[in-house]
């Protein structure tokens, strides 16, 4: 259950933290520093880049998905906030290069290879990596990048810049010369790093000794498949209705395809069900996947779950395939024989591209479920909503007093960016409105 006080207290903690972190090398580095001062745009530009370099770090922790630290907040403001401080991190760092060459033209040797060739390599390789970070994140499907691609690069490219960074910082040694600061700094960046090695590598060993196999695999419609896994070996995992997992199919858990979905299915079964729609190279070999095929779970994760809902009638605003955490939620509410008042209005193409439409019809018989579907095309006999999922359908739907519901809306972007702006409009709080995205970068 979760108020609006411990929202808020639990956002501010976290961000003084992050704060106080992106800080802390700047007393670090003051402290017995006896030097004189080379001027303010040396000493800022300085500044930069330890406080650059330390928000790179701090990149590591934030995805490197401990549920703790995304609990709070969930997986697509955790990233969302990755993303921001990652752009800092950039003009931070490029303006540590930059203002130190334009206040002190002396500083123009560390990139000059006549005077020390790896040095002028490895820096010139972070201004290229710590752009590319940037770019090929912010075009990533402009540029065509395929997303494993885009992901393993991205940890490459990211492990350089902290890498060299960090040696940087050890050579320079003007505000890092006392030893115990050198193995405070070595350490900070080890530990950084071997998050990502964590995420990597130690996570996908330890899946290695849990997998799972493909039970059935099921049509819900034209393009959308439910795949029924069970564990091998093991009681499979325990998670709530509404959480997501990441899985990576084949015989080997180190794939660089691991994709994110929701679990459909009710928490409390061995097996879990996973329903997904065909959108690129991974979710269109759904056909072709048979029962016993092998696959390696990772999670769960996520907090679109009802353990976040303080309210006694829960609001489900959903589009399309956003239907899954929804699917566990309703389910796991039929399982406890929950009759918590619960609304859903769910947007689809037409009544055929409609996944669980007949799930859907014998759950609202058994919980405590009003139940309302906007077709885009209807059929010619349909008296309900139609269209896109508008404010006026929301409103005609929810009871008059809507200011104490709490809202669940998962769904396509164009639906998501009406529905949130929409609740933001009418006041409800937004410790009362859950979102979750599944286009994350
Ligand atoms: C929390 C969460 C829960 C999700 N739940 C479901 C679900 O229940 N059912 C469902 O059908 N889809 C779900 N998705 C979306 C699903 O992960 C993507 O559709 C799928 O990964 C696309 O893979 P692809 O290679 O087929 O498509 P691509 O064409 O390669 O990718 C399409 C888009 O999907 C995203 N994507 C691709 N690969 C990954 C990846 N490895 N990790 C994260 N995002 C990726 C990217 O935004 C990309 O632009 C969820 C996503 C998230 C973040």
């Amino acid at each position: 259950m979760r108020t609006k006080f411990a929202f808020i207290k639990n956002a501010l903690k976290w961000l003084t933290l992050f704060l106080v972190l992106v800080i802390a090398p700047l007393s670090l580095a003051l402290i017995g520093h006896e030097e004189e001062s080379r001027g303010f745009w040396v000493e800022f530009g300085v500044g930069l880049g330890f406080v650059g370099l330390a928000m790179m770090g701090l990149q590591f922790v934030l995805t490197a998905r401990y549920s703790k630290i995304g609990a709070p907040f969930g997986l697509d403001e955790l990233l969302q906030f990755h993303g921001q401080a990652g752009y800092i991190a950039w003009l931070f760092i490029m303006g540590h290069f930059i203002i130190l060459l334009v206040a002190d033209s002396e500083f123009l040797k560390f990139l000059n290879p006549a005077v020390n060739l790896p040095r002028a390599i490895a820096l010139s390789t972070v201004i290229i990596a710590i752009t590319a970070l940037i770019a090929t994140t912010h075009w990533r499907e402009k540029f065509g990048i395929i997303y494993e691609w885009w992901r393993a690069t991205h940890g490459i490219l990211a492990f350089l810049v902290m890498f060299i960074g960090t040696v940087h910082i050890m050579q320079v040694s003007f505000y890092v010369s006392e030893l115990w600061q050198q193995v405070v700094w070595v350490s900070l960046s080890i530990g950084a790093i071997s998050m990502l090695l964590h995420n990597r590598v130690w996570r996908p060993m330890q899946m290695k000794k849990n997998p799972w196999q493909i039970s059935s695999v099921h049509q819900e419609t034209e393009d959308i498949w439910s795949i029924w896994l069970e564990p091998v070996g093991h009681d499979g995992i325990k998670f709530k209705a509404g959480q997501f997992i990441w899985i990576t199919l084949g015989d080997s858990p180190f794939s660089l395809q691991q994709h994110p979905f929701t679990i459909s299915s009710a928490p409390g079964q061995k097996k879990i069900r996973l329903t997904i729609k065909e959108l690129g190279d991974f979710t269109s070999q759904l056909d072709s996947l048979e029962s016993g095929a092998t696959a390696f779970i990772e999670g769960p994760y996520g907090n679109f779950t009802l353990d976040s809902s303080s309210s006694t009638h829960n609001v489900f605003i959903i589009g399309g395939i956003g239907i899954t955490p929804t699917m566990s939620v309703l389910n796991d509410l039929k399982s406890n024989g929950d009759q918590r008042e619960t609304t859903l209005i769910y947007g689809t193409p037409s009544k055929e591209l409609t996944p669980f439409y007949e799930e859907l019809k014998k759950l609202s018989n058994e919980v405590n479920l009003n139940l309302i579907h906007v077709f885009e095309e209807a059929p010619d006999d349909w008296d309900g909503e139609t269209g896109f999922i508008t404010e006026e359908i929301m409103k005609r739907n929810l009871p008059d007093d809507y200011s104490n519901c709490e809202f669940f809306i998962c769904g396509p972007p164009p639906m998501m960016d009406v529905a949130e702006p929409t609740l933001r409009e009418w006041g409800i709080p937004v410790h009362r409105v859950h979102s979750e995205r599944f286009n994350i970068v």
